[in-house]
């Protein structure tokens, strides 16, 4: 898939990038805000077509490939193995990643990076507040058809894997299901091949309305935060997944870099995890993942694994603290790494969902949601960034369980042989 034709996608989807920044420049400097106004009425619509077609393919995607994944490993117990060692990477990846992210912004802080700001005039509508157990108790559906209705794409993991699970207890029964699932697996990804041919298009459309409202001083005013964004990604990076790989994984940190080039062009540009998706599994295949771990693997940390989320989490939540004069005690960092690992499950792997998500850091601790009108026009930096980190933390625990898995194989050979 990813062959000479493909790597020009991804300078094309910079660019768009480039294309959208230099109209956006243009446009906003077009007397009595009449370009912002084409660039708002006219080019926004655009990328918001492209949004669409990436949400709307999110859920069968997800839906097929996690069951796919599940049929294919054809042994319930070896589902619950691998399962298992997947959620304990992701989760302790996505908890460092949030230390890692306070830890650099109270550095920050502290050597005056950030500072009190005038926030009087900010506003942001905030999603409805949930507790932690209300997130619990939400991720089991009380109905098979809602969830995919309304993407809510914890239920829509629950349904996958059951659907996965009731295939395999169904034996020679549940064969033709199986080949269905696995049929509308190829036809989603090929679905999702297309809208991604879209992306440079919809990429410009998207940045040229932010650049015209906002103009290139909020680049500016935000450099700090986003600086140090993009330091606590990078550091991620190097400390967690170069060692993981190495170790556990038998890949050495240069080889799993350049082979996970592709995806991560991919991802910067789309801001996209899900979009990433079948980059992504092309890319970890090739590293050696075996395609029955990455395809289950990769679509749940698509949905559930977000360290780079988390770590844009934790940098935001001191600099909205600090803008606005509050600090946080030693107790509140904890809630910030607990509900910032929890928040990074629930966020989907689409562009703009870890800022939503950013509301249940803030209000976790006492925070004004508001803040999150700070960062958020320059969100998309900050998610090309964070979804890249996503998707490399998704392929290096691909690569680890597959290694385990060959480990054990060998282990069992050994003894039965
Ligand atoms: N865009 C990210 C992703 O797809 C999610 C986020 O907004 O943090 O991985």
């Amino acid at each position: 898939m990813i062959s000479k034709k493909k790597l020009p996608l991804a300078f094309w989807i910079f660019i768009g990038l480039a294309v959208g920044v230099v109209a956006g420049l243009i446009l906003m400097n077009v007397p009595d805000g009449a370009g912002i106004d084409v660039a708002k009425n006219y080019i926004k619509p655009w990328g918001d077509i492209f949004l669409n077609l990436l949400k709307f393919v999110v859920v069968p995607i997800v839906l097929f490939s996690i069951a796919s994944g599940v049929i294919s490993m054809k042994d319930i117990s070896k589902v619950g193995a691998i399962g298992g060692k997947t959620v304990v990477y992701y989760m302790c990846t996505t908890a460092f990643a949030v230390v890692l992210a306070l830890i650099l912004a109270n550095v920050a802080t502290s050597v005056g990076l950030f500072h009190t700001l005038d926030t009087t005039d900010l506003s942001y509508t905030p999603p409805e507040g949930q507790s932690i157990m209300t997130v619990i108790v939400n991720i089991f559906p009380s109905n098979a058809v809602k969830p995919l209705v309304d993407a809510t794409m914890l239920q829509v993991i629950v349904i996958s894997l059951f659907l996965g699970f009731g295939i395999l207890l169904a034996g020679e029964k549940g064969l033709v299901a199986a080949q269905i699932v696995d049929s509308f697996n190829e036809v989603f990804m090929k679905i999702m091949d297309l809208i991604i041919k879209l992306s440079p298009i919809g990429v410009a459309c998207l940045i040229c309305p932010v650049v015209a409202e906002n103009g290139p001083m909020i680049l500016r005013d935000l450099v700090a935060v986003l600086a140090l964004a993009y330091v606590g990604y990078i550091l991620h990076a190097l400390i967690v997944y170069s060692s993981t790989v190495k170790l556990l994984g038998g890949v050495s940190p240069l080889e799993f870099f350049k082979g996970m080039a592709p995806a991560m062009m991919m991802a910067f540009s789309s801001a996209s995890s899900v979009g990433a998706l079948p980059f992504n599994l092309e890319c970890t295949e090739r590293l050696g993942a075996r395609r029955e771990v990455a395809s289950f693997v990769l679509p749940l940390g698509a949905t559930i694994n977000m360290d780079g989320t988390a770590i844009y989490q934790g940098v935001c939540a001191v600099f909205i603290a600090t803008a606005y004069g509050v600090s946080l005690s030693l107790g509140d960092m904890v809630t910030i790494v607990l509900t910032a690992t929890l928040a990074s499950i629930g966020t989907a792997g689409v562009p703009g969902a870890g800022m939503v998500m950013l509301a249940m850091v803030l209000q976790s601790v006492g925070l004004p949601i508001e803040g999150i009108a700070l960062v958020a026009g320059i969100d998309r930096v900050f998610d090309m960034g964070r979804t890249t980190v996503n998707i490399t933390g998704d392929a290096a625990c691909a690569l680890i369980v597959s290694k385990m898995e060959d480990r054990k194989e060998a282990r069992t050979r050994a003894v039965r042989g």
